[in-house]
């Protein structure tokens, strides 16, 4: 036995312990413990961490939102579902009919590449070369997700909402990043920051940054009904701002840089200086 290995078996025998007796709280603390007195590593004991938030986090937690699906209608030809592939480096393009809430099958890349090798009619519709969709309500929790992925050998579920339309998509990779953070594959396209500071205490901010997220750089909003700040602006108006609007909230000038007909793409914070607030 070398030195670490009492240490490490006191961690083993703890751990193995809380597992038995099922108390996560008391595991999370032994996890805590072994950091703080240096028996884990740091990446490790945040892993561990990680694997334990996902029996608190629901689906709709880790989804991507329906409107970021990239999708191909049932008639669509193979040869521009193809293309869909190509351009966006996704390898599975859930096939819906008529509207996204009725995704009626999935299509696969390695099945398409097997099938043009016997059939190379490009012009066929995607409908009849896909596989049944593995459909999943938002609340469920990500870990029974896991456990189900792993099972069924799926690796790729939409997400369904309360009324049985769609919310979003889901893959094993969204839930292996719960625990150990970003993977990059080759395909990915390089991520955009939600919130990105400017000169003088501004913020660029993404309709889709978590009022959350912004609590980190000091914007203290809150709210029940919405987790984004893109919702939260389109809940005080009302409706959509245009580009160009402005709200006075916590302190700052939230200035809706841009925004379609749908959502607030984007918007400007920065401190209210002192006469704006004494015109307020
Ligand atoms: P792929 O490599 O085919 O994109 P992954 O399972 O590696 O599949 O997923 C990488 C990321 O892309 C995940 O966040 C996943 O939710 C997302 N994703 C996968 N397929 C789609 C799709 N058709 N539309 C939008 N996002 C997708």
């Amino acid at each position: 036995m070398d030195g670490n290995s009492d240490s490490t078996g006191s961690i083993w025998s703890r751990i193995v312990g809380f597992f038995h007796k099922n108390h996560e709280e008391l595991l999370e603390k032994a996890i805590k413990e072994a950091n703080e007195d240096g028996e884990l590593d740091p990446q490790e004991g945040s892993m561990l961490l990680s694997v334990l938030r996902l029996d608190e986090l629901q689906v709709q937690d880790i989804m991507i939102p329906r409107t970021d699906i990239v999708c191909a209608e049932a008639s669509t030809a193979i040869s521009d579902v193809v293309d869909l592939i190509t351009q966006h480096g996704h390898s599975r393009i859930p096939v819906f009919k008529e509207t996204r809430d009725n995704i009626v099958g999935v299509a696969y890349a390695k099945d398409l590449l097997a099938q043009l090798k016997t059939d190379p009619d490009v012009s066929r519709p995607i409908e009849n070369y896909v596989r049944e969709p593995y459909l999943v309500p938002e609340t469920k929790k990500v870990k029974e997700l896991l456990q189900e992925f792993l099972t069924r050998q799926i690796h790729l579920a939409i997400v369904i909402d309360e009324y049985g339309g769609t919310a979003g998509l889901v893959t094993i990779e969204d839930v292996i990043e719960v625990i150990i953070g970003d993977i990059e594959d080759e395909y990915d396209a390089p991520k955009t920051l939600d919130i990105e500071e400017l000169n003088d205490g501004a913020l660029r901010v993404s309709g889709r940054a978590e009022l959350e997220e912004l609590e980190e750089f000091g914007v203290e909003l809150e709210s029940d009904e919405v987790d984004t700040i893109g919702g939260y602006l389109c809940m005080l108006a009302g409706k959509v701002p245009l580009p160009g609007e402005e709200f006075y909230l916590a302190g700052r000038i939230f200035r809706v840089r841009d925004s379609d007909a749908k959502q607030i793409k984007s918007i400007d914070v920065s401190p209210v200086q002192p006469q704006a607030a004494a015109g307020e």
